[in-house]
């Protein structure tokens, strides 16, 4: 057994795990659908930009949220040594925005060699730079990792019940290992996995990377083609990230803000927990 073992076994078990499309379009039609806006790499070194985001997401109205956090960027950067950003966690979860845990270090460990999929190791080299932590993990590393990144965030004071690999990219015995610890749900780029039910909701985020360049014009392609073919055909949920890294200077991220105040119209603000756990109208 894990040391880290989220406290869930009886949170409306009895409801259905996963939105079926049809419900969920039903759902979209009479404005309930769910919405979750993440903030990712939610660290002491991106504190002021996560705090501008919040605000931001403030004056949309867009709560609560979910913030993916980093529990030990670096040595100095350990989320237990940071009161400023246990604050900040504490009054968002008082909100009832939840907490996602982003990795342990949201780097790829010194002299690790890509494993996983060999579509996922192309990703992580056009994509991912450094960032694709998970892909170069062993399990045994991964689940040392995982119990780890748990126990900073316990310590600090906050349950994680879902996780999210850096850049979304993880060997595929992840699930198996977070499941083994107790988690209740993954987040991919294109799904959710409810780890306790054994189903994916289908459901592709998109929004601003933080990188600039031409990532950043893939990835509003890419939002633009979830929002105008994607939702229509299949519905939502609705998954939105915002990165810290450079939001407040940046034109893309000013544009998903500007797409999630139109969204934010005729949605609801969720967390993962609650869509999992079904639609509540
Ligand atoms: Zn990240």
């Amino acid at each position: 057994m894990c040391q880290h073992a989220p406290m869930m076994a009886d949170h409306n078990a009895g409801r259905r795990a996963v939105a079926r499309p049809r419900a969920i379009v039903a759902a979209m039609e009479g404005g309930s659908i769910g919405l979750v806006v993440s903030v990712h790499d939610v660290a002491p070194s991106t504190l002021p930009e996560v705090r501008w985001l919040l605000a931001r997401l403030d004056e949309l109205e867009v709560a609560p949220r979910v913030l993916k956090v980093i529990p030990r960027a670096s040595e100095t950067e350990d989320v237990r040594r940071h009161p400023d950003l246990i604050a900040l966690l504490g009054e968002e979860v008082a909100r009832g925005s939840e907490i996602v845990l982003h990795g342990l270090t949201h780097r790829l460990p010194p002299g690790a060699v890509l494993g996983g999929r060999a579509v996922d190791r192309l990703r992580a080299r056009c994509f991912a730079g450094s960032a694709a932590e998970f892909l170069g993990l062993d399990d045994e590393a991964a689940l040392e990792a995982v119990i780890e990144a748990g126990t900073i965030m316990e310590q600090a004071g906050f349950d994680a019940f879902g996780f999210c690999a850096p850049a979304w990219l993880a060997r595929p015995s992840l699930s198996a290992i977070l499941r083994r610890c107790g988690f209740r749900y993954a987040c991919w780029f294109g799904s959710i996995e409810d780890l306790r039910a054994g189903r994916r909701l289908r459901a592709p985020a998109w929004g601003y990377m933080g990188v600039g360049g031409a990532v950043e014009g893939l990835v509003g392609l890419e939002g633009w083609f979830v929002r105008s073919v994607w939702y229509p055909v299949a519905g939502g949920p609705v998954r939105v990230f915002l990165h810290p890294q450079g939001a407040p200077r940046s034109r893309a991220c000013a544009a998903t803000l500007r797409a999630i105040e139109r969204l934010r119209r005729s949605l609801r603000p969720t967390t993962y927990l609650e869509l999992l756990d079904g639609w509540r109208g």
